[in-house]
């Protein structure tokens, strides 16, 4: 296996990430790049601000963060203005959704919007989903947002991709996520 030395484009430091990584980052500079593409792409970082403050010790969950808008169609009003949502969507594969649920959908569906401040000093769990997988999730997430009105989503455009870190507490058997304080054990993700 060839070990690559991933060096920020920027400042030239090393990127953090692991091996198997699709996505790597640079907390100095605020980008994280995807290497699952064959040429690297370049995506602005944001570090959310915890909503919920724990005592256990914490670190980051990386999440893309897709803005992208659609027109509305309905049987009844023909074509209605279209909407513009923030879809949600983690940059790590879950290994069990039974456990876990899709914590994507539950941030698109609450509309969560963190607050963002500058990056701690906690470490990273593995962002092993590159931008191109999690970009196909927009329109699945619109078309179930829309389904609880009977409307149809078509055209779906996306206007900005980023990634955003969130804080996730964890201790002995579960990750809780500091943004809805819901808990996901051990083995939904490792
Ligand atoms: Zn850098």
């Amino acid at each position: 296996m060839k070990l690559l030395s991933l060096k920020c484009p920027r400042c030239r430091g090393d990127l953090e990430g692991e091996n198997n990584n699709r996505v790597f980052f640079c907390r100095n500079c605020r980008v994280g790049i995807d290497f699952s593409h064959s040429r690297e792409k370049e995506f602005p970082l944001d570090f959310a601000a915890p909503a919920i403050n724990r005592p256990e010790s914490s670190r980051y969950f990386a999440f893309w963060l897709f803005q992208a808008a659609y027109p509305i169609h309905s049987e009844a009003q023909k074509k209605i203005p279209g909407r513009t949502v923030h879809f949600w969507v983690p940059a790590f594969f879950i290994k069990n959704t039974s456990y876990f649920g899709d914590i994507g959908w539950y941030y698109t569906n609450r509309g969560i919007t963190p607050r963002m401040e500058n990056c701690r000093k906690l470490k990273l769990f593995p962002a092993d989903r590159g931008e191109k997988h999690a970009a196909i999730y927009p329109e699945i997430y619109a078309t179930r947002l829309e389904a609880e009105a009977s409307q149809a989503v078509a055209e779906i455009r996306i206007l900005s991709t980023r990634l955003v870190w969130i804080p996730f507490y964890e201790n002995k058997r579960e990750f809780i996520d500091s943004i809805l304080g819901w808990s996901y054990p051990f083995g939904a993700l490792i």
